[in-house]
């Protein structure tokens, strides 16, 4: 069977590392990435506020080495759904089953005045950059602002919110600084009332202006100022902005996405073409874009692949993945959160711990020895 993985991020990487351990070179793998090197959504939060550098968190594709798996470094160019087949800057590539885990890109672009007023801290680059930004920002107003939904892991500007206030704290500047936060959700989290509550509470005690319902529409990099729905306006002196979220221009074109993203059946993850799947942040189906939801999604495809190999029956997905949300002073909370179809989603809250911290950076490690077989110490909190 010839199994074509498309994107080597959180969905790839547990897909093509379940099927080599359960089936080896009983399949023929390929995996097809352009990127070097995988990181995490959570280490740029690391390297932007100088808790590790660039180097440590990159995690190249050249070690892995798997039993049928073979790693393709290139772009691709087209895919034809129907045919299987995917043309890409390397050849043509065809397969028996075809999956989809190509992720969201970032538009920093499609936001008037954030490219030249402004930073975004959702690409490596971007990211990266601001890491010597903060470092030098000398305090005044921080605005952290997302642009548009649906967005990559809801809780991560709350947290940028936290982690800014903390940085003040430390370097002195925060009582000539104000810090806000700019959200188009209700509350932090939704599916969790009382991580919602624990989290605004935290806010109000360091005095972080939350913003809920609405989006930054624009930037004025001449006024300084940060421009939202209904002609309203906030300023700023240092914007980090959450940018607009769209499939890649291969998979727009593939004629697979209503609405902007790829649909998938809820419990299988197939496409609406046969032996098609799509997994993580290029689908539209229900759960966050978050790495967990992908990785979850990537078991599903895998043991269905798995029980068409052996002729057996596969399990459904579930919708379940754990969340962890820096809140600053180095702690750890968790949310247990449920997305299944037709149901409204919870979260079971386990308040900010330096045992979840922990637990946090063992998440990663494990992940790392998991898909490229090397020992990795991710930083916890
Ligand atoms: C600041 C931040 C913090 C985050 N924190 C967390 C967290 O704590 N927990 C969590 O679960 N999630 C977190 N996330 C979200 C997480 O990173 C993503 O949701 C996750 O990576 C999605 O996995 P995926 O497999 O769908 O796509 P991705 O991991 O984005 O992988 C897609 C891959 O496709 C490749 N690709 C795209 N187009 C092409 C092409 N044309 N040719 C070849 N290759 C291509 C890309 O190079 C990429 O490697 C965070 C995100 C950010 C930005």
């Amino acid at each position: 069977m010839r199994v074509l993985v498309l994107g080597a991020g959180f969905g790839g990487l547990e897909l093509t590392t379940r099927l080599s351990d359960e089936l080896g070179d009983d399949v023929d793998v390929t995996l097809v990435d352009k990127s070097d090197d995988f990181v995490f959504g959570f280490s740029k939060l690391d390297v932007m506020f100088g808790r590790t550098v660039p180097d440590a968190v990159r995690h190249p594709y050249r070690d892995i080495v798997k039993p049928g798996v073979t790693f393709v470094q290139t772009t691709i160019r087209s895919i034809d759904a129907s045919a299987r087949r995917v043309a890409t800057d390397a050849g043509t590539f065809e397969a028996d089953i075809l999956v989809l885990a190509l992720g969201a890109d970032l538009d920093p672009s499609a936001t008037p005045g954030l490219v030249e007023g402004g930073h975004e801290f959702y690409t490596v680059d971007g990211a990266f950059a601001l890491r010597e930004v903060l470092a030098e920002f000398d305090g005044g107003r921080i605005v952290v602002g997302v642009t548009s939904t649906p967005f990559k892991c809801p809780p991560a500007p709350s947290e940028t919110a936290f982690l800014v206030h903390d940085m003040l704290v430390r370097r002195g500047i925060r009582e000539r600084s104000e810090v806000a936060l700019v959200m188009p959700l209700p509350v932090p989290i939704p599916p969790s009332p009382p991580a919602s509550e624990a989290i605004l509470a935290s806010f109000a005690e360091r005095g972080i202006e939350w913003h809920p319902n609405t989006v930054v529409l624009g930037l004025d990099p001449v006024t300084k100022t940060v421009q939202l729905p209904d002609g309203a306006s906030m300023p700023y002196d240092l914007f980090l902005g959450v940018p607009k979220h769209v499939v890649p221009d291969v998979v727009a074109e593939s004629g697979l996405c209503v609405d902007g993203w790829v649909p998938v059946d809820p419990l299988t993850l197939e496409t609406a073409v046969p032996d098609v799947y799509a997994v993580g942040d290029v689908t539209s189906v229900g759960t966050p874009k978050a790495g967990v939801f992908a990785e979850g999604q990537a078991g599903v495809v895998a043991d269905a692949i798995i029980a068409r190999h052996r002729g057996l029956d596969s399990a459904q997905y579930d919708g379940r993945g754990i969340c962890y949300l820096e809140v600053g002073d180095d702690l750890v909370a968790r949310v247990q959160a449920v997305f299944v179809a037709g149901q409204t989603p919870y979260g079971e809250f386990d308040p900010p711990s330096v045992a979840h911290a922990e637990e946090k950076g063992e998440f990663g490690s494990d992940r790392i020895k998991r898909w490229f077989g090397r020992d990795w110490a991710a930083t916890a909190g």
